[in-house]
């Protein structure tokens, strides 16, 4: 069978991955020169299921409030003259009532462990190398009360069967030596020993590497313009160097998903949430942190990848522009540089920032609509990389007809 997949970020690539080893004859399309070009390229590295949580909360409409005065808060909205802006922000206000927090988190925690296994499967038959850091990730709390307050959200995930504690400052320095100059301004951590970080873009277009070898053809610098569709099935894939024949097409197109999905006749509710991220070399320096983390007061993530010290921060819903200026890091590189003093050379930052294909609830979307044979795998959201494997596992169990070993409710289209 013929299996066009569109998009060769994380999530396109992973999929291509199951849907070969079901047998298909898969063809992967980018417009960009290189696997992971797009959002895939420098995440914040980070494998959490420990950190599973829905973005849409009860406190979530008051902190986008407060942002259009106040540029500190963790989510910001910079109102567009762009409906689908507008339309989406509805949405994700729905989204933010207890019960449904709650719902979202327990379908995204169990999609996240799960592929969280599937990634392991993965790097076992495959070998890819990526920086892979595995023994748990520390989430670092400045105040007893936002500690306590995670303690308490932290049980859904325990309830899970996922391993997230509550550790003291010195605990965190024994997991962590690189801590031990800064212990006294945390509370506490969360320490998830089973979380794990890696680089998304080296693991992606490694994997994309090993599937060339295989038979599996790479067509970048190719632009999808659309479908060829017959009355309840497409026939080919349109792009700007001629059709590809296709006898199944799954879309993996992040936050350019909706304008594909909208040519036949699919509304998915995906918007761009800008993220910046900065990476360091750490060579020669003497320490840097030894297991990634998140400074969950700030909201600042960080990992490192081998020689490299990756620290992201920030979810802006400003629409798609990807610009960013030295000024938009200086929080993040202040906070970082306060945290680990010695552990990168800050003078050499490589700046960044990338579009997160958030959906409302903030789970992914799978399945098909009208037509029999185009599937959905696109709208990760900002745990993308932590949901890739599990996601195209389901994805490609969808497309074989069979059930995939996850509950999806609220993930599957309608038709
Ligand atoms: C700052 C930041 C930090 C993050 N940190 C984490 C983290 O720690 N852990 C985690 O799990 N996730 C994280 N994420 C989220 C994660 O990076 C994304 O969810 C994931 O990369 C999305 O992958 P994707 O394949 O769907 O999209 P993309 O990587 O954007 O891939 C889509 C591909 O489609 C191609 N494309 C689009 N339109 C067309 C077209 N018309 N024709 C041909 N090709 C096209 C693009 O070129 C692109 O290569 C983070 C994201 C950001 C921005």
């Amino acid at each position: 069978m013929k299996t066009v997949v569109l998009g060769a970020g994380v999530i396109g690539v992973t999929a291509a991955c199951e849907l070969l080893r079901d047998g298909h004859e898969v063809t992967v399309v980018d417009r960009l020169g290189e696997a992971a070009s797009e959002t895939s390229y420098a995440n914040a590295g980070l494998i959490a299921p420990g950190h599973a949580y829905a973005w849409a909360t009860p406190r979530a409409p008051g902190i986008m409030l407060r942002s259009l005065f106040d540029d500190r808060q963790a989510i910001r909205f910079r109102p567009r003259l762009d409906p689908r802006q507008w339309i989406w922000a509805v949405q994700f206000l729905r989204n933010c009532t207890a019960e449904r927090a709650l719902a979202n988190t327990i379908g995204k925690a169990g999609l996240c462990k799960y592929s969280q296994e599937r990634l392991g499967t993965v790097v076992d038959e495959t070998g890819v190398d990526y920086d892979r850091l595995t023994g748990g990730l520390l989430y670092l709390y400045r105040t007893e009360e936002s500690l306590s307050a995670s303690v308490e959200k932290a049980k859904i995930l325990n309830e899970r069967g996922i391993v997230v504690k509550a550790v003291s400052p010195a605990e965190a320095v024994e997991i962590d030596p690189a801590l031990e100059a800064v212990q006294d301004r945390f509370a506490g951590a969360l320490f998830a020993p089973t979380d794990e970080s890696g680089d998304a873009r080296a693991f992606t277009r490694h994997l994309a590497a090993h599937l060339e070898r295989r038979g599996v053809a790479f067509r970048y610098e190719t632009e999808v313009t659309g479908l060829r569709v017959n009355a309840s099935k497409a026939q080919a894939v349109i792009t700007d160097k001629g059709e590809i024949e296709a006898d199944q097409v799954m879309v993996c197109l992040g936050v350019f998903s909706p304008d594909l999905a909208r040519t036949i006749g699919i509304r998915l509710p995906i918007y761009p949430v800008k993220g910046y991220s900065v990476t360091f070399p750490i060579a020669g320096r003497n320490n840097p942190p030894s297991c990634g983390g998140v400074d969950q007061d700030n909201l600042i993530a960080y990992a490192r990848f081998g020689n490299r010290l990756r620290v992201t921060s920030t979810a802006e819903i400003s629409g798609y522009d990807k610009s960013h200026r030295p000024e938009d890091f200086t929080h993040m590189i202040k906070t970082i540089r306060a945290l680990f003093p010695e552990g990168a050379d800050y003078d050499q930052p490589d700046y960044w920032a990338g579009l997160r294909p958030m959906t409302p609830k903030g789970v992914p979307i799978f399945g098909r609509g009208r037509l029999e044979n185009v599937w959905m795998n696109t709208g990760h959201g900002h745990m993308g990389w932590t949901m890739a494997c599990g996601s195209a596992r389901i994805a490609a169990d969808l497309v074989a007809g069979k059930r995939p070993a996850v509950a999806l409710d609220g993930m599957l289209l309608q038709h």
